[in-house]
């Protein structure tokens, strides 16, 4: 789960995290209302989405014009910045063309700012170790740091048993080139984004950039956080900053039925149980010439309310030319199963070719259901065979 920087923000500095003074506001008389709370004679409005690149970004209506992170420098410039971005669509590198529709800003003090530098911390799945990268090259794409220039990147691995170290802060900020206060002031700074990272149970904390200010303090100028999905239901404060308006409809619509559906690019719709049997779906899809249309894990109860759910998320997408049910029933009997598919597939009003497989306990029951269904059901009976069907019917119908 993601969420916004102004939410990662307040979140942090609850962990002693230093970052600059904000608001957050829907409308462009909230953001001139901030702008006065915070005093100063110089904000920075910027767009809240689940995707960085904002300030490189561009507005879909004005291709042209500035990006989602702007400098104000009086109540009618924040006015002016706040109306261009609410209910805009901004285009980033990270949303992909069609952009995501700005329904936040936050409005911040601007900082005066003497160094950009990078700084994030991940879980490294090589080394199961929660993992702190850092470098001079702040503000910019990391990905392109990390590819043009590697020996700017310095990566500082702890222990899960001792946590962040001081000699680790000092290595960041000596890598960093910092001096003097401005170490102290970096330590504290991982030493709270660690505890945060720890106590969340986040998966990524990224601070891009990083700032040393004209005074020499160090703070977080943007902040982005991930959490562990599963770790939610212990983690009431995080659910809470959930924003389903930057999430997948259908992702979501799934989640809620504890399906797990991650929609793809493909043209064959994919129901299956168990995650290791739907990544093995998937690849049979592709060595038969055609592409999966998502993933998705009904789970070990493939009940009735659960594939019928899922036939209609999967329905939802127009891409969407042909379906494979790839059930094994183990627990599960292959009766309930196909009395599941043809119940589903009466409510849902079918209108691709439907291909079954089912293996397990009471198959032949199982198929004979499907049979005596009157449904156009494609039964197969193994793996391979089902996907050749589906790949093929899919062919046919076009
Ligand atoms: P994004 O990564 O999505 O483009 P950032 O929050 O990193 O968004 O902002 C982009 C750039 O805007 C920063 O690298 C920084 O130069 C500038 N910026 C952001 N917030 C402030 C601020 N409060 N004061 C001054 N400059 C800022
Ligand atoms: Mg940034």
């Amino acid at each position: 789960m993601n969420i916004h920087e102004y939410q990662a923000k307040a979140l942090l500095s609850t962990y002693g995290v230093a970052v600059p003074r904000g608001g957050v506001a829907y409308t462009p008389d909230e953001a001139v209302q901030v702008a006065q709370e915070l005093g100063g004679g110089v904000w920075v409005v910027k767009s809240q989405i689940h995707a960085g690149g904002r300030g490189a970004g561009h507005f879909a209506n004005n291709p042209d014009g500035d990006g989602g992170v702007r400098l104000a420098r009086s109540s009618d410039e924040v006015k002016a910045h706040a109306a261009a971005m609410l209910g805009q669509t901004l285009v980033t590198k990270q949303t992909g063309p069609e952009g995501k529709e700005v329904k936040r800003i936050y409005i911040e003090e601007g900082c005066d700012i003497a160094r950009e530098l990078y700084l994030s911390m991940l879980i490294d799945r090589g080394s199961s170790r929660i993992t702190i990268i850092a470098s001079t090259e702040g503000g910019m794409d990391i990905e392109t740091v990390a590819h043009e220039t590697p020996e700017k990147i310095l990566t500082v691995a702890t222990d899960p048993v001792t946590g962040l170290m001081p000699f680790h802060a000092r290595e960041i900020a000596f890598g960093l080139g910092l001096s003097g206060d401005q170490i102290k002031s970096a330590s504290k700074l991982l030493s709270g984004l660690y505890t945060a990272f720890t106590d969340l149970d986040a998966s990524l904390v990224e601070v891009n950039p990083l700032v040393v200010t004209g005074s020499g303090d160090v703070i977080a100028l943007d902040a982005k956080m991930n959490f562990d999905d599963n770790a939610l239901y212990r983690q009431p404060k995080v659910v809470e900053l959930r924003d389903e308006d930057e999430e997948d409809p259908m992702e979501l619509e799934a989640s809620k039925h504890d399906l797990n559906y991650i929609k793809l690019d493909g043209a064959i719709g994919c129901m299956v149980n168990g995650a290791g049997l739907a990544m093995a779906t998937m690849d049979i899809i592709k060595l038969y010439g055609s592409q999966p249309a998502n993933f998705l894990d009904v789970g070990g109860a493939a009940t009735k309310e659960r594939v019928t759910t899922a036939f209609k998320i999967i329905l939802s997408d127009p891409n969407v030319e042909g379906i494979m049910v790839n059930i094994f029933g183990g627990i599960m009997r292959c009766d309930v199963i196909a009395e599941g598919v043809v119940a589903a597939a009466r409510e849902v009003a079918l209108h691709v070719p439907l291909v079954v497989r089912l293996e397990g306990t009471n198959v032949e029951l199982g198929k004979q259901i499907l049979a005596d269904s009157g449904l156009p059901i494609v039964s197969a009976d193994n793996l391979a065979d089902a996907a050749e069907k589906v790949v093929n019917a899919v062919k046919e119908a076009a």
